[in-house]
Order: C-alpha cells, then structure tokens, then sequence
C-alpha cells in the first residue's frame, strides 16, 4: 500500500526514495537544532491557523446571535493575538529555513567542487563546462528545494491541514467525511501530471548546459570566431539552446498549473455540498449556524496546505532530477587515486625511470613498452613526430594516469605509492601554451610556492628576465593579467610561467617547449631564463628547436609510442635513421641564430 502510493506520487519509488533518503541523511542532521526550531515555528502556524477557523464559532455565536456585548472585546482581542502570533512565528520558520537552505548550498557546492579537484585530466576531457557549472550552481539549488519543500510541507502544510481538519471534524464530522472523500481525488489528477514533468526537466538541463557551453566556446574561441565568420555557426547553436529552453519551460510551466484548475474545481464542488447539507442542516434541523461557519472557515483555509501538498509532487520531481545528476558527478569515481597508505615521496637526487611501460587513452594506445632513464642533473629530449607519445611520457610522470603495464619511479619508488601532494609539489611544469589565472602578475608567479613573499616572486622574476618587463608596466606586479593572460605577449607569458617554475624550485622539471617562434629579442630572453632555470635539476624537454637538443645530454627519439633511438646528438646523427631526418627538416633554429647566421 505504502509503495503504491508513493508510486501514485513520486513515479519510480525505489530511485526518489533513496535519493530522498541520501539527500536528508547527508544534509539534515548537521541543521538538527535549526529544524527544530523551525518546526516549532511551524507547529505555531498550524496551531494559530486551526484557531482562526474556531473562533468563528463563537464570532457568530455569542456575537452575532447571542448578542453578548462582553465578548467582542474578548474575542476581538484573541484574534489579534492569534494572527500576531501566526505572523512572527511564519517569519520566524522563514527565516530559520532560508539560512539552513544557504548554508547547504554551500556545503554541496564545497563538495562537490573537492571531488571535481580530485577528478583525472581525463574526466575533463569527457565533461564541457557548462556541464559542470550546471550541475555546480542549478543542482545544488536543486537539493535544497527538495528538502526545503519536503520540510514545509510536512510542517506547515501537513500541520496545519490537519488542525483544521481536526476543527472540521469537532464542528461536525458528518460534513468532514464528504469533504475528505473528495480531497484524494484531486492529488491522483495531479500524480498524472508528474511523468511529463520529469522528462521534460531532464531535457532542459540538458540545453541549459549547451548554453553555458556556447557561451564558453565563444568566449574562449572568440579570435577564431571573429576571424573565420563564425558569428553565424554560434548563434544558431545559441538559439536552437534558448529556444529549447524556452519551449520546455512552457511545457512545465503548463504541465504546473494544470493542477490549479483541477483542485478549483473540486474546491468548488466540495464547497457546494458543504452549503447544502450545512445549510439545510441549520435551516430544517436548527443546528448551531457558528459551528456551520466555523466548518466551513476551516475549509476555505485548508484548501490552499492542500493545494500545496497536491502540487509538491509535481515541484519535488522537476528539482529531484536535478539534484540527482548532483550525485553522479559526486559518486564518479576517481579513475587515478591516491593509494590509501600513500606515503611521502621522498627525493634522493630525482632520477626519473620508466620501466616497460604501456599505456593507452581508452582503446587508442599512446605508449608501448617504453622504457626511459631519466638521469638528475642533466637534460633529456623528448623528440619526434606528432602523436609519438611525448606528452604521455608528461602524463605519467606527474601521474594524471596510472600505466597499463610496467611502472614509473622516481628515485626507485613507484609513483602509485607516493601520495599526490608529496610527487606534485617536487615537479614544476611549463607548458607551450601558459595558462594565466586571472589575478595579478604577482598572484601568477606566487602560485609556485605558496606563501611566497614579495622578494622571492621579484627574485624568481629577475630570474625569469620577467622582471623588467613587468616593474615598467604602471601597477608592477599588481597588473591584472586579464583572463588566461590575454594582455600580454606570448614570450612575456612564457617569462611569467618560467618565474613560476623559478620560485617553485622543484628538483625535477618538465618542460613543453613552445612550437611558436617568438621574436628575435624574446627569444634570446626566454632562452637565457630557462638556461638559468634547468641548471641543477632533472629537466625533461619535449623539444622543438634544434639547440635545444644539440645540448641535451640524452635524447629519446619517440613515434608511435615506442622509443626508436636514444643517445646524444652526435651518436644520433652518426645513426642516422629519424633523428637526422627530423633534424634536417623538423627542428627549428631560434630566430637570433637565424638571424645572426643570415646577418654573417
Ligand atoms: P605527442 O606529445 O608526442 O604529440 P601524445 O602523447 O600527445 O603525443 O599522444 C600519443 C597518442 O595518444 C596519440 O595517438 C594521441 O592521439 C593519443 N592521445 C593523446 N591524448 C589523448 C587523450 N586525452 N585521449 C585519447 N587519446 C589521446
């Protein structure tokens, strides 16, 4: 009986049930005492609402037809007390709810922001922002109007409807047994309506998710946007998103309020009856006319609880299904984790070896057998074509991925055994393309060590040959950087995250070096800064430019995912073979060795 009326009410009972369950286990118990409270304030409405019906007994009674002039001022002063009463304690429940309302909010959104924290470069990959923003704000809001509707509808509607229900039942129980016969009909019409909305909401945070994804991808792409044309392309993705979210809002909006017409017009029938048996009750029989009027306040105040109770089924689903897609992101599970007995990473001079290791993304495969000896104090060149497996090798070694087959260590210890913390923060990394945060130049740099003082970020920038570029600029190291370091050219970026990898001073340094040639002045800077930033440490170079491995101690020559030919570059060139082809058409001279060799 109990599982066919929650089917009747909430569709698939097993799913709402336990997410129900879940949300209120997780989330309620930490606002225990402000429930309480609350219901307490709640409790004071439905009390204070049932009185207001009850008093009418003695309004028309004692007032109207006894004619006790005593009384009006008795029953004249209860009744502002009643409603006085009714009105703090409706604040008060107010009140209590939308501060433990925020404060869940904050509490999912902290959440599930940790896990996002937590999830693999891969787990990127597979989810647009807009997804994840969605689920981050709309979800979250979600939550807590399911437990917000739950919490006054037990409370203040349950409550007060059956005050009043009990004070029709004492005026005149006869009348109360139609009434109630009539009430269950309208929530089975409204149950109806409950399928539709709830794969019409689905649908919508779908779009509302492409939304927020266009509106990133031209933000983001604006350059290509504007220079190709594409004005077009996105605006018809945008409007194809907004007209669909428009249309299924009108869909749920209907689906909605169909429940208004439905319950006015039983309300209208089970007032009819009550006037005719009321009625004929008083007129032939002499019954008592102020219960009669009393029974049928607390009708008119029970129908709007009831219509709210009749509609919460309808609002409980279309926030359920957004609240649900806030567990899957919560309960996705973490392809790489840390190792429960993780254990301090610990360096001895930071010697880097891949031993035999396989690795694929899904069922492409990316690396097969390789093995690298990664020697400190010294420079090792990744080098070859496209697709070969360099930037895996990067992957791997600061663990976004865990290998297929074989293992990667770093001064004999197995990266699946040290803890993330402990591996991260001994590895800086520059990348071709540099992400900026959005802050100031100073903020930028200082993330390389956190708590970084004033000196050290200008020292790492003096370094870096940052340092003269940025104290000409009128806020110094206070300059925003404007999101993703759009103001700024590519080779003082570059300089920035090279301060950055300067002041994180970490014994091993992977280094994406820019494919992009830079102007000859830069050039010649950003080489000297990274010169001065490899000295001392185990620098891995994906390399693009041909001095770059001219100087390396060792190079790995990669395609395919498999290591063709290691050695310096004048083993390699005597081998023959890719190395000396790749050097004669890939590698790229720096534009000052061009330029100095063309000004020869
Ligand atoms: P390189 O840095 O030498 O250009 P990568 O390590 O980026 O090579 O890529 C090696 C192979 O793995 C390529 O075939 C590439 O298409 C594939 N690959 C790289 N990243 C991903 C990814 N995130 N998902 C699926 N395949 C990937």
């Amino acid at each position: 009986m109990k599982r066919w009326i929650i089917e009747k009410f909430f569709g698939d009972p097993d799913q709402v049930l336990s997410l129900l369950r879940r949300l209120f286990f997780e989330n309620v118990p930490q606002h225990k005492l402000g429930y309480i409270a609350s219901f307490a304030c709640m409790g004071l409405v439905a009390a204070t609402t049932g009185a207001s019906a009850w008093i009418m007994k003695d309004i028309i009674n004692r007032i109207f037809i006894n004619k006790e002039e005593g009384m009006i001022w008795l029953i004249a002063g209860a009744v502002i007390i009643i409603y006085t009463v009714k009105g703090l304690s409706s604040y008060g429940q107010e009140v209590l709810l939308t501060r433990i309302g925020n404060a869940i909010i904050a509490s999912l959104q902290r959440q599930i922001f940790d896990r996002l924290l937590k999830q693999t470069v891969d787990f990127y990959q597979r989810h647009t922002l807009g997804d994840l923003a969605t689920r981050l704000s709309y979800s979250a809001q979600a939550a807590r109007s399911v437990i917000d509707l739950v919490m006054t509808s037990l409370g203040r509607d349950l409550m007060s409807l059956i005050a009043l229900t009990a004070v029709m039942v004492a005026q005149d129980p006869w009348m109360s047994i139609v009434v109630l016969l009539i009430m269950p009909g309208a929530v089975l019409g409204v149950s109806k309506l409950v399928k539709r909305v709830k794969l019409i909401m689905r649908a919508e945070l779908k779009s509302l998710a492409q939304i927020v994804s266009t509106m990133q991808e031209t933000a983001i792409g604006i350059r290509i946007v504007k220079s190709f044309n594409l004005e077009y392309v996105m605006r018809k993705t945008m409007t194809k998103a907004i007209r669909d979210v428009e249309k299924r809002s009108h869909k749920i909006a209907i689906a909605g309020a169909m429940t208004g017409p439905l319950m006015e017009t039983l309300g209208g029938f089970a007032i009819a009856g009550v006037i005719v048996y009321g009625g004929w009750n008083v007129i032939q029989n002499g019954a008592d006319a102020g219960s009669f009027f009393s029974f049928i306040t607390a009708m008119l105040l029970a129908y709007e609880p009831a219509k709210r109770l009749a509609r919460l089924n309808v609002q409980l689903h279309s926030n359920i299904v957004a609240a649900a897609m806030l567990y899957e992101i919560l309960d996705q599970s973490i392809d790489t984790d840390e190792a429960p007995d993780a254990v301090e990473l610990l360096i001895a001079n930071g010697q880097i070896t891949f031993n035999e290791v396989s690795f694929s993304y899904g069922n492409s495969p990316a690396l097969n057998n390789i093995s690298l000896n990664i020697q400190p104090n010294s420079v090792t060149a990744l080098v070859g074509p496209s697709g070969g497996g360099k930037s895996t090798v990067f992957a791997l070694i600061e663990r976004f991925y865990d290998p297929i087959d074989g293992s990667v260590q770093i001064d004999n210890q197995d990266l699946r055994s040290v803890s993330f913390e402990s591996l991260r923060s001994n590895i800086a990394l520059v990348t071709q393309d540099t992400f900026l945060f959005d802050g100031t130049i100073g903020e930028n740099i200082a993330f390389g060590k956190p708590g970084a003082s004033a000196d050290e970020v200008i020292e790492a920038a003096q370094n870096a040959n940052a340092h003269e570029f940025i104290s000409v600029l009128e806020a110094g190291y206070d300059t925003p950087v404007g999101e993703g370091g759009g103001r700024l050219s590519g080779g003082q970026r570059q300089r920035i995250a090279i301060a950055r990898a300067m002041l994180r001073d970490a014994p091993i340094l992977l280094l994406d070096e820019p494919t992009s040639a830079l102007d000859a002045q830069s050039e010649h800077k950003v080489q000297e800064a990274l010169d001065r930033l490899m000295k001392d440490r185990t620098t891995v170079v994906i390399a693009h430019r041909l001095s770059t491995v001219r100087n390396a101690d060792k190079i790995y020559v990669m395609e395919h995912g498999q290591v063709l030919q290691s050695g310096s570059h004048s083993e390699l060139i005597a081998q023959g073979g890719l190395y000396a082809h790749l050097c004669a058409l890939q590698f790229r001279e720096p534009v000052t060795k061009i330029f100095a060799s063309s000004a020869v």
